[in-house]
């Protein structure tokens, strides 16, 4: 009897980032009874992120091209050594994770969805055919119930999985990374090509774990950043930024008075979750582990999951169980290869500084290379692919020998 005062949805969604947005968006927009649980009061407002996009995400995801803050065409790497490797590739671009998940939440209600903030996702029962949501309405501290037949997990990188045993992997805390940001709100424009350039840092950091460092321009301010795997102490991470900060500021703004805002958050960089879909039950984005390693991108595949998701949620709308099995396999043909290659190669990168500089140079010298491993495209030609795996083995052999 309780049961059927228990409120009903098509499709229950978890975390209203990329993944959760763009599923939302597209179920509802087919029609599906679409509710997004969101514990932030406010979409996007809370996320830590550089906010790079690849070439053609807006016109991919059909968002407007009014999100994007500069267009970089440039990449730069630096080596461990400080040596800096131009590579261009098609117009990259950065935005705001504010503007992108504020945006996508949007076009999700127009299209139907209801998104609920300020609603803590707390557990997940699945008997059969049915799922029994429970979260908590953080403003009144009402905890409530919610039924759905498909039910999509997008939480991020603090998604506490391991409850549901169906998802658990004991690989996942080693993939996590602590992040640290900052943004410089400069009172006058950095140096033009600053504009221009996403720029990529690679370094021991002092007690010789590997960083990943980044300076991602915005219309307005610079963001500057860095992740390293593991769990750091606060202060010595907030050293660490401040050195990187410090030279980078130096280098593109020197003298430029700046306001400074920081801000921190958990990244995954380690393998993707084996099994992300069971009993109408799915996994997506970075909660999937869906980030590549070597950079630390993950919105495209967020937004990409969560359009898979919604696709096979609708496509196979009365049978959830067959709707996440057809999702989990989905999900693995599309990413799971070139994660797991990611994820081997900052690991191999990594062990020698010598290596990095080795890539990098071979990148900027041979921009076709570098566009190949940089552009995830599934229309290789294998001329394209012979080119890449020859390039490889000729990187492979040189640094071994490094
Ligand atoms: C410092 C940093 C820099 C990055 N830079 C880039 C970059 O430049 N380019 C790029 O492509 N990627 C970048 N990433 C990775 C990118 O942020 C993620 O891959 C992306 O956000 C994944 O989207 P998602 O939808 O899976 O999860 P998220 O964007 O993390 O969204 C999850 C949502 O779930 C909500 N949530 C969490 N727990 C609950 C709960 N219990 N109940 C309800 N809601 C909940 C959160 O509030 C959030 O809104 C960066 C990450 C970090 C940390």
């Amino acid at each position: 009897m309780a049961s059927t005062m228990i409120e009903s949805t098509d499709l229950l969604i978890v975390g209203c980032g990329p993944a959760g947005g763009v599923a939302a968006r597209e179920a509802a927009s087919r029609g599906m009874r679409v509710v997004v649980l969101e514990k932030d009061a406010v979409v996007g407002s809370k996320r830590v992120c550089a906010a790079g996009l690849r070439p053609g995400f807006c016109d991919e995801f059909d968002l407007p091209e009014s999100l994007i803050h500069c267009n970089t065409p440039r990449l730069a790497l630096f080596d461990p050594f400080g040596e800096e490797h131009a590579v261009r590739f098609g117009p990259g671009h950065t935005s705001t994770r504010e503007e992108l998940d504020g945006a996508i939440a949007a076009l999700a209600v127009e299209a139907g969805a209801e998104i609920r903030t300020g609603a803590l996702f707390r557990d997940l029962a699945v008997d059969g055919d049915r799922k029994i949501v429970d979260y908590v309405e953080t403003t009144l501290g009402v905890r409530r119930r919610i039924r759905a037949r498909h039910v999509f997990l997008a939480a991020g990188s603090t998604a506490k999985l391991e409850r549901l045993p169906q998802f658990a992997f004991s690989g996942w805390s080693s993939g996590l990374m602590t992040t640290l940001q900052q943004r410089w709100y400069l009172a006058r424009p950095a140096m033009p090509l600053a504009y221009e350039t996403l720029e990529l840092h690679y370094y021991p950091a002092r007690d010789g774990r590997l960083v990943v460092a980044w300076m991602f321009p915005k219309r307005d301010h610079l963001a500057i950043g860095l992740g390293i795997t593991g769990k750091v102490p606060g202060a010595e991470l907030r050293a660490e930024l401040d050195t990187f900060a410090d030279r980078t500021i130096r280098r593109l703004a020197p003298g430029v008075e700046a306001r400074v805002k920081l801000e921190g958050h958990l990244l995954y960089g380690g393998m993707p979750r084996p099994n992300v879909g069971a009993e109408g039950v799915s996994v997506g984005g970075t909660a999937a582990g869906l980030v590549d390693a070597t950079n630390g991108e993950g919105i495209y595949e967020a937004a990409t999951s969560g359009r898979m998701l919604a696709d096979l949620a609708w496509r196979y709308r009365g049978d959830a169980a067959r709707a996440s099995a057809a999702y989990a396999r989905a999900l693995h043909d599309r990413f799971y290869a070139r994660l797991a290659r990611r994820v081997k190669l900052i690991d191999f990168l990594g062990r020698r500084p010598e290596r990095f500089r080795l890539l990098f140079r071979q990148f900027a010298a041979v921009p076709r290379f570098a566009e190949l491993v940089a552009n995830e495209r599934f229309d290789r030609t294998w001329a394209d692919r012979l080119f890449l795996y020859t390039q490889a083995a000729r990187f492979g052999a040189r640094s071994l020998l490094a």
